[in-house]
């Protein structure tokens, strides 16, 4: 049994432990998987987006948070696809500040292409947002379209201009590609840390079929460390968010530099956190294909009894790590669906 307690019939409020002692604290929530950019290490060009009928109502993903933050949950990022082309999006973070207003939960927070922030900015940070994450591969305006397949930058650094007035704090995340950012890095970082944000970089992992092979995307961070070194001194830093990144101090900028490396460095020892889509499936790990149906339960009863037994059963099945591999023997990807489905 997962559970701390010991009783047959656990409290509501007993945290969901898995196997391996890690309480599962941290929640994310893919609210769509529809995107108003394809990028080239994300999706394909033509995606079959999941029809609308099959996806939660904003109420039934309230009440599904509500229920993890019942059993120990303190975080809850909102993700995607992109969570802020949701209609009426606003309105489950309206529901979900009432938990921070009570202390239940710790943290609410997003995660964001930028595209529709200029719009939300204000109203997220009114509903208890702090801090967020935009997601931003390069700063050249030709290189960004090529990479979203036809987003505009321009109206990303304005969400981010948005953002920052509203006293959001933003940290950047910038997937690590071959060929295409490793040489801006140096520049993006500046650029962040000139503007007070935090700048991470992850390794692309091998999610869902793409049209480019990943192979050829694929640069470990351990290189591009190496590179920034010739531009930089990096500083041991103990700064944690809850989240994978590793993080260093920029001595030169004064800024914090993250890097998630799912690949060279796993980091599934202190894995803390689970995720759901927007269809109510539960995904232990990130990186392994075993979920959990929580749409059912969620829908067979008014009470959250047989929502909380589904959701213990899964935290019981919580696997040890992922085992994601990039080489050029390996054609598969590790998870056939996309990171949009589960959300980064
Ligand atoms: N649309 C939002 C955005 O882009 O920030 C939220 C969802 S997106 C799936 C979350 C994060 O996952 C983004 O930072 C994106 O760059 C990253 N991502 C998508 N596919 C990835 C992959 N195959 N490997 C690594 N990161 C990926
Ligand atoms: Fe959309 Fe985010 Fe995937 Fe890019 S990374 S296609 S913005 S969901």
């Amino acid at each position: 049994m997962i559970l701390r307690s010991e009783t047959a019939s656990p409290s509501p409020a007993a945290p969901l432990i898995d196997p391996f002692g890690r309480a599962i604290s941290y929640i994310r929530v893919s609210v769509t998987d529809r995107c108003d950019f394809r990028c080239v290490y994300c999706m394909s060009e033509d995606m079959n987006f999941l029809p609308k009928r099959d996806l939660l109502t904003l109420e039934e993903l309230d009440r599904l948070c509500s229920a993890f933050v019942a059993r120990g949950t303190k975080k809850i990022r909102i993700t995607g696809g992109e969570p802020l082309v949701r209609r009426d999006i606003m309105t489950l973070f309206h529901s979900l500040g009432r938990h921070l207003e009570s202390g239940a939960l710790e943290e609410l927070t997003v995660t964001t292409n930028g595209s529709q922030l200029a719009k939300y900015a204000k109203e997220l940070a009114a509903c208890g947002v702090k801090r967020i994450n935009v997601s931003l591969d390069t700063l050249d305006q030709d290189k960004f379209r090529s990479i979203t397949r036809w987003g505009d930058l321009a109206k990303v650094l304005e969400g981010i201009d948005a953002a920052q007035q509203a006293g959001l704090s933003i940290k950047i995340n910038a997937v690590a590609l071959k060929g295409f950012n490793e040489d801006e890095a140096p520049q993006m970082i500046r650029w962040a840390h000139e503007r007070g944000m935090d700048m991470t970089f992850i390794e692309v992992m091998p999610l869902g079929e793409i049209d480019d092979a990943r192979v050829d995307q694929y640069l470990p961070l351990t290189q591009l460390r190496a590179q920034l070194l010739d531009h930089f001194t990096l500083e041991e830093s103990s700064h944690k968010t809850g989240g994978p990144a590793r993080y260093t101090r920029v001595k030169e900028t004064g800024g914090l530099l993250g890097f998630i490396t799912p690949l060279t460095h796993n980091f599934c020892e202190g894995c803390n956190r689970v995720r759901v889509t927007c269809t109510g499936t539960l995904y232990m790990c990130l990186g392994q294909e075993d979920a959990a149906d929580l749409r059912a339960p969620l829908r067979a009863s008014e009470s959250n009894e047989p929502l909380f037994r589904a959701m213990e059963e899964a935290i019981a099945r919580k696997p040890k790590g992922h085992d994601f591999v990039i080489d050029r023997t390996t054609r598969m990807p590790a998870v056939g669906r996309h990171m949009s489905v589960t959300g980064g």
